[in-house]
């Protein structure tokens, strides 16, 4: 089997889309080359049409997703503030972390893995903080969150939304949810390789930027000039070109199909999975009603791998079918499944491959 035959449906990169694909071998531009300053502003406009936010403030990140989240919260909170994060798996912890690191208070609410950010319990933690943060889509347990439940009552407070695993895959509004600060990544739902984070800050938000950040390449006060400076951009660092030309690429793949068809065909995607897993005995995961598209959650029933350990599958699957599904993370390890139904990947004919090689496999 060839690497170009994989079918990636881990928690990780999905497969790109081929738009996104055949821009990484066009002619490099050089990134003060006008006609990348004008990618670079269209790629911008898209990622506002996919935010649905009008914030002048919104660009990739050059690095990962969670470059997004270190810029998304050391821009705006620091030694005498305090932060109340929701923590329901991985991501949130990881936001925890970085928010102790700047010296601000992390007030973690922590929530049974699988379960949605309870607003409520929130709201309680603190009468007035600087900051709330969630995570949209918890891709270590499958669990979606109500962020416009959040935004609505925030307050004053700045409110952060980790969208990397729900920015085109799963319904988003920035603007009418309320949200300040929303970051993702390129590789999950946006169909695209891994390298950027696509940021967006509003300017309620832009108004409490620290002057000076713990952080010299993540300051916005500097980006801010290079991303939206209009006539006057200077140089802050040399932007990854063929990386957004990617994006550029892959984010007209998703508006050429259109935002709806785009989620219509993750959520038919999530629902094959489901019902397949269902069907071959595996439980899920995931509260009942909190279920994300993108991203299922499965339980592996005892004996349900008959001899078999649960990554002797996994690697079976890769090797034999060429499918890549994702374990369990912490506290879930060895007895829980990821699998990813996103972008490019979140498609009928590849969940029918992913449940007939487990059929073979186990039946
Ligand atoms: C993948 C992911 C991240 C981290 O993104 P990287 O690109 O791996 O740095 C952060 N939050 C969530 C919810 C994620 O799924």
């Amino acid at each position: 089997m060839t690497l170009s035959d994989r079918i990636l449906m881990g928690p990780g990169p999905c497969n790109p889309y081929p738009e996104a694909v055949a821009a990484l071998s066009h002619p490099m531009l050089g990134h003060l080359d006008p006609e990348f300053i004008a990618l670079l502003d269209d790629t911008s406009d898209r990622l506002r049409t996919v935010f649905a936010t009008a914030n002048a403030l919104t660009f990739p990140v050059s690095a990962t997703g969670s470059a997004g989240m270190e810029a998304s919260i050391v821009n705006f909170v620091g030694p005498g503030d305090v932060v109340v994060v929701g923590v329901n798996g991985v991501f949130g912890g990881r936001i925890v972390d970085v928010v102790s690191r700047t010296g601000a208070e992390a007030i973690a609410v922590d929530h049974e893995w699988g379960q949605p950010i309870d607003v409520q319990r929130m709201l309680d933690a603190h009468p007035s903080p600087a900051m709330y943060a969630v995570v949209h889509a918890e891709t270590s347990t499958g669990a979606q969150s109500d962020v416009a439940a959040m935004g609505a009552n925030k307050g004053d407070a700045l409110l952060v939304a980790d969208c990397v695993t729900s920015l085109g895959g799963v319904e988003l509004r920035v603007d009418d949810w309320n949200i300040d600060i929303a970051y993702s990544g390129t590789q999950k739902c946006l169909g695209v390789a891994p390298g950027l984070a696509p940021l967006t800050v509003s300017d309620r938000a832009i108004e409490r930027l620290r002057p000076v950040p713990q952080s010299w390449y993540l300051d916005l006060n500097m980006i801010a000039k290079y991303v939206t400076g209009g006539g006057a951009r200077a140089y802050h660092h040399t932007a990854p070109t063929s990386m957004i030309m990617s994006l550029h690429a892959g984010l007209g793949a998703v508006l050429n199909e259109g935002l709806d068809a785009v989620r219509a065909r993750h959520q038919a995607a999530g629902d094959a999975v489901k019902a397949g897993m269902l069907g071959l005995g595996f439980e899920l995961f995931a509260a009942d009603g909190h279920r994300l598209a993108p991203l299922t959650s499965i339980v592996i029933p005892d004996g349900r791998l008959g001899s078999v350990n649960e990554s002797g599958v996994r690697a079976q699957l890769l090797q034999e079918y060429g499918i890549e599904i994702g374990g369990g993370l912490g506290p879930v390890a060895g007895r829980v499944w990821r699998i990813g139904t996103m972008g490019h990947t979140a498609r009928q004919r590849n969940v029918t491959s992913l449940i007939a090689a487990l059929t073979d496999i186990l039946d």
